[in-house]
């Protein structure tokens, strides 16, 4: 069968120790299953401004575009903060020469020994599990200019200190912009920004709603969030995912909430919310980060940007990362936790690779790790936690339980 090519970036910080601690783990899948990984690792970030000026070299764009995954680490630190060239221009660059529209962020418990680190009361917290699907290329930020040359999309403008811009329909058309039109401008008085979306745009995001919600078994309920009773970007929204879900995916649950009542559901009783959350750009910043604390630590969480619907058909190709950053306050001690990236190499085979058993066996493996106790608590907890482990024993671990998950397979 073939072999996959994987790019790892390590990146900066604690970022090489925590995907080093994952490959570990994805050669435990290569060892004892069929699959095939080709893993090449690339500087990227400030290990990259260090070695060659520029955080993403044409070498490592090149060798993410062959790959049929990317696993990222993080990037960034003090050492590269003031200057022109900063490492986070290097995953901006990443995701725009990929194409990735759609940033996953999964929010759950994979063991109850966390509800204890949650922000909420547990009674509330217990069963949470959610997935944000965040629209990463249109929206209310980072509007693009292409955008406005097709039909068929929405636009919808304010002035501050005044009321919407109304045209005949109530509604701002997109050739009333011209040529000129800019995502945000500041002149005078006044402040504006734009969002848009064209039906592709919303189409694409929501058929990738729908297919991560079918990954699982039993199929997860999908929840389009927008706010149809203000913008025209929304009406729009809600108008094509209706049409999508109804006429392609009739075996999914499907239901519209506005984004602020998600936001309050989310914290008031959130397993209301349990399945998958498509929305908008900005929304999905904000309610994502809001979903990402449920579950206790920073360390923990997974994230996935993928440059197309997941099929399991096909590869599509995608940047795997924990959402936390490269911590420099911790970086080179060898005690970061390394769950998140581990979670991470999980989603990879899921969403890229189709291998939606060997995901479930290291999230299975995982699990075990931080369900087993010792003195009535965690007993292999890293920093982030509150313990001393370090991030080989975790991920000796983890490799231990996975080994005996793909024996008894
Ligand atoms: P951070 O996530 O790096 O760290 C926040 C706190 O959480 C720190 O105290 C850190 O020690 C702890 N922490 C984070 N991950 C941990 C882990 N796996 N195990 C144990 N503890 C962990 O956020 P920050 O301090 O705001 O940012 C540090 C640098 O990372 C900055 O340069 C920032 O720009 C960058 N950053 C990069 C990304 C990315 O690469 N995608 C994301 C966020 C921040
Ligand atoms: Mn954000």
């Amino acid at each position: 069968s073939k072999a996959y090519k994987i790019t790892v970036l390590p990146g900066d910080g604690i970022g090489p120790e925590v995907t080093s601690a994952a490959v570990r783990v994805l050669e435990v899948i290569t060892k004892h299953t069929p699959l095939q990984l080709e893993i090449t690792e690339q500087l990227f970030g400030g290990a990259s401004i260090d070695a060659h000026g520029v955080p993403l070299s044409d070498g490592t764009l090149k060798a993410c575009k062959e790959a049929d995954a990317i696993l990222l680490g993080a990037v960034g630190g003090p050492k590269w903060g003031v200057g022109p060239v900063r490492p986070e221009q290097g995953i901006l660059k990443l995701r725009k020469e990929l194409g990735l529209y759609a940033n996953i962020r999964p929010a759950s418990f994979i063991s109850e020994n966390l509800l204890q680190y949650s922000p909420l009361k547990e009674s509330v917290a217990k069963g949470t599990d959610i997935v944000v699907v965040r629209e990463l290329t249109g929206g209310f930020v980072s509007v693009g200019s292409s955008v406005l040359s097709s039909g068929d999309h929405a636009c919808f403008a304010w002035v501050w200190g005044r009321h919407l811009r109304p045209t005949t329909q109530g509604e701002l058309l997109p050739q009333d912009f011209g040529d000129k039109v800019e995502s945000s401008s500041v002149s005078g008085a006044h402040a504006s920004d734009l969002c848009v979306y064209s039906r592709e745009e919303i189409e694409r995001i929501i058929r990738a709603a729908a297919q991560i919600a079918l990954a699982e078994n039993p199929p997860l309920a999908v929840t389009s969030v927008d706010k149809a009773n203000v913008l025209a970007t929304s009406r729009l929204w809600r108008q094509v995912a209706t049409e999508i879900m109804e006429k392609d995916y009739p075996q999914l649950a499907f239901s519209h909430q506005l984004v602020d009542s998600a936001a309050m559901i989310m914290v008031a009783n959130p397993r209301k919310l349990n399945g998958v959350l498509v929305m908008e750009n900005m929304f999905g910043d904000i309610l994502s980060d809001e979903s990402s604390v449920i579950p206790g630590s920073l360390g923990l969480l997974p994230s996935a940007s993928l440059a197309g619907a997941p099929d399991p058909s096909k590869t599509v190709s995608g940047i795997y990362e924990p959402i936390h950053g490269s911590a420099p306050d911790i970086a080179g001690q060898g005690i970061a936790n390394p769950i998140g990236t581990i979670l991470s190499a999980a989603l990879m085979l899921r969403y890229s690779l189709g291998r939606p058993d060997e995901a479930a066996a290291i999230e299975a493996a995982v699990r075990k790790v931080l369900d087993s106790k010792a003195a009535g608590g965690l007993d292999l907890r890293t920093k982030d936690l509150g313990g001393e482990a370090n991030t080989t024993e975790v991920a000796d671990r983890v490799c231990e339980q996975l080994e005996k998950i793909l024996a008894k397979a």
